[in-house]
C-alpha cells in the first residue's frame, strides 16, 4: 500500500496528458510533420521539424522544375514571384499588411539592411538602444555597421532587468530589440515600447525570431517600424531557411538599403549600370533567391492552413504551463524556472537554470527527449503547437526527473561540448 499514492499520482498525469490531447482543436496538424518515432522534440524554436509537404515540395522543385525544367522554370515554375509569394503568407501569420514583408537572406543580413535603413531615416542621431541579453548576432550586425559607416553611432545595451525605455533620450536613432528573449521566452510589450521610441523621436526594430508562427502579432497595430525574423524556428522551413523582414508602409518609399542588388533594383534585366530601388518591399531584396530553400519554406507554411494563430497561442500556452507544472511537481526544486511564471508572459518555452545544464541537455537527448542548452546555465525547451503534444511534454517532464534521480548526466562523456549546442 506504501506505494499507492505515486501510482495513483501518475495515472493523474497521464491522464491529464490525455484528456488535454484529446480536446486539442489544433491535434490534425501533426500529421503534417515527420517527427520521428517515439523522439520528444522540443527544440522546433531552434529548428522547426520537416513537414511531408516541404520533402515532397523540395524533390520536385530539384528533380522537376530544376532537373527538367532548368531555366525555364524562373517563369513556367513561378520562381521569379516566389519570395513575394512567401512574404505574402508570412505576412499573414505576423499581422503585416500585404507588400510590407521581404523573404530573403538570414536574419543577420536583413538586420543589417533594415537597421541600415532606419539609421539613415535618422540621419541626425548616432545612439541605438537594445539589451546586452539580446541575441548576439543583432548586436554583431549593428557594431559592424556602426564600424562601416564611421559616423560615430554607438551601440547602447541596458542591462538585465532594466527597462530599454528608460535609456531613450534625443540621440537615440533606433530601439533594437528582439520580442521574445531567446533564453527565458520572456515577451517584451512591443506596442508600449514602440510608442516609447516614438515619443522619443527615434525608429523601432523588432526581432521576431522567437515569435514568428508562434504569438499573435499585430506588427501593423503594433505601430512597429521594421522587424526581421527567422525561417527555420517556428515557420519550420528548413535548416537555415530565408529569413523575412518587415517594412511598415509609411516608410517604404523613404527608406533604403545598402545592400543594392539586382533583385532590389527597379528593373532587375535592363542591366542598367545604375542602382535605382524598386518601389515598395522589393528594394529590400539584394541577389538571386535561393530558390530550393523558399520552395521549402513555402510548403512548410502550408502546415499553418486551417489553424489561426489565436489557436496556436491558446495551445502554447496550455502545453508551456502544463510542463512548467509537471516539472514542478515531479522534479521538485532540482531546477529553477528561468521563464516567466505568469504564463502569458511567456512565449512559446520554458525555461530553467542549472549549474550542469549542458549535461543535463546531453542526457535527456540521449534519452530520446530533444531540448537544448544556452550558455551560461539554461536548459530550453521549445513548445510547437502545430505538432507536439501534451503527453510528451509529460514525458519530457518525467525524463528530466529521471536524469536527475539517477544522476545520469554525471556521466563524463556528457561534460564534453559540441560545436553547436
Ligand atoms: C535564431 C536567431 C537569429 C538567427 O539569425 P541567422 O542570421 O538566421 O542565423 C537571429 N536573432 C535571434 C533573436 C534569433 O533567435
Amino acid at each position: 500500500m506504501a506505494d499507492a499514492l505515486p501510482h495513483a499520482a501518475a495515472g493523474h498525469w497521464d491522464a491529464r496528458a490525455r484528456a488535454l490531447d484529446a480536446a486539442d482543436p489544433i491535434a490534425f496538424a501533426r500529421e503534417r510533420f515527420l517527427v520521428p518515432d517515439g523522439l520528444v522534440y522540443l527544440d522546433g524554436n531552434s529548428l522547426g521539424a520537416l513537414t511531408h509537404a516541404s520533402a515532397e515540395r523540395v524533390a520536385r522543385t530539384v528533380t522537376q522544375e530544376w532537373g527538367r525544367g532548368l531555366i525555364g522554370s524562373w517563369n513556367a515554375a513561378g520562381w521569379v514571384d516566389l519570395p513575394a509569394r512567401v512574404a505574402d503568407r508570412i505576412a499573414g501569420l505576423i499581422g503585416a499588411p500585404e507588400g510590407s514583408v521581404a523573404v530573403a537572406d538570414s536574419t543577420s543580413v536583413n538586420l543589417f539592411k533594415v537597421l541600415a535603413a532606419a539609421l539613415a531615416l535618422r540621419p541626425e542621431r548616432r545612439v541605438v538602444v537594445s539589451q546586452r541579453q539580446n541575441f548576439p548576432t543583432d548586436l554583431y550586425m549593428a557594431e559592424g555597421l556602426a564600424q562601416l559607416l564611421a559616423q560615430g553611432h554607438e551601440l547602447r545595451l541596458v542591462d538585465e532587468g532594466e527597462d530599454p525605455a528608460g535609456a531613450l533620450c534625443e540621440r537615440t536613432a533606433v530601439l533594437m530589440l528582439t520580442h521574445v528573449d531567446y533564453r527565458t521566452g520572456a515577451i517584451h510589450d512591443m506596442a508600449a515600447l514602440t510608442q516609447a521610441a516614438h515619443a522619443a523621436g527615434a525608429l523601432t526594430i523588432w526581432d521576431l525570431a522567437h515569435s514568428a508562427g508562434a504569438l499573435e502579432l499585430e506588427m501593423d497595430r503594433s505601430g512597429a517600424d521594421f522587424a526581421v525574423g527567422c525561417g527555420y524556428k517556428f515557420l519550420n522551413g528548413g535548416p537555415g531557411a530565408p529569413a523575412f523582414l518587415f517594412v511598415a508602409p509609411r516608410h517604404q518609399a523613404e527608406a533604403r538599403q545598402p545592400l543594392s542588388g539586382w533583385f532590389g533594383h527597379a528593373a532587375p534585366f535592363s542591366f542598367e549600370p545604375g542602382y535605382r530601388p524598386s518601389d515598395g518591399i522589393r528594394r529590400f531584396q539584394a541577389g538571386t533567391p535561393s530558390v530550393i530553400a523558399l520552395s521549402s519554406l513555402d510548403a512548410a507554411l502550408d502546415a499553418f492552413e486551417g489553424v489561426t494563430m489565436a489557436q496556436i497561442r491558446e495551445k502554447s500556452v496550455a502545453l508551456t504551463s502544463f510542463f512548467a507544472e509537471a516539472v514542478e511537481a515531479l522534479v521538485g526544486s532540482g531546477l529553477a524556472l528561468a521563464s516567466p511564471r505568469e504564463e502569458r508572459a511567456r512565449a512559446s518555452q520554458v525555461s530553467y537554470r542549472h549549474d550542469a545544464a549542458y549535461a543535463l541537455a546531453q542526457a535527456l537527448i540521449e534519452r530520446g527527449i530533444v531540448g537544448d542548452f544556452r550558455a551560461p546555465d539554461i536548459l530550453r525547451f521549445g513548445f510547437a503547437p502545430l505538432y507536439n503534444r501534451f503527453g510528451e511534454a509529460l514525458a519530457a517532464a518525467r525524463g528530466i526527473a529521471a536524469v536527475l534521480r539517477d544522476g545520469h548526466h554525471l556521466e563524463p562523456r556528457f561534460q564534453v561540448r559540441n560545436a553547436v549546442t
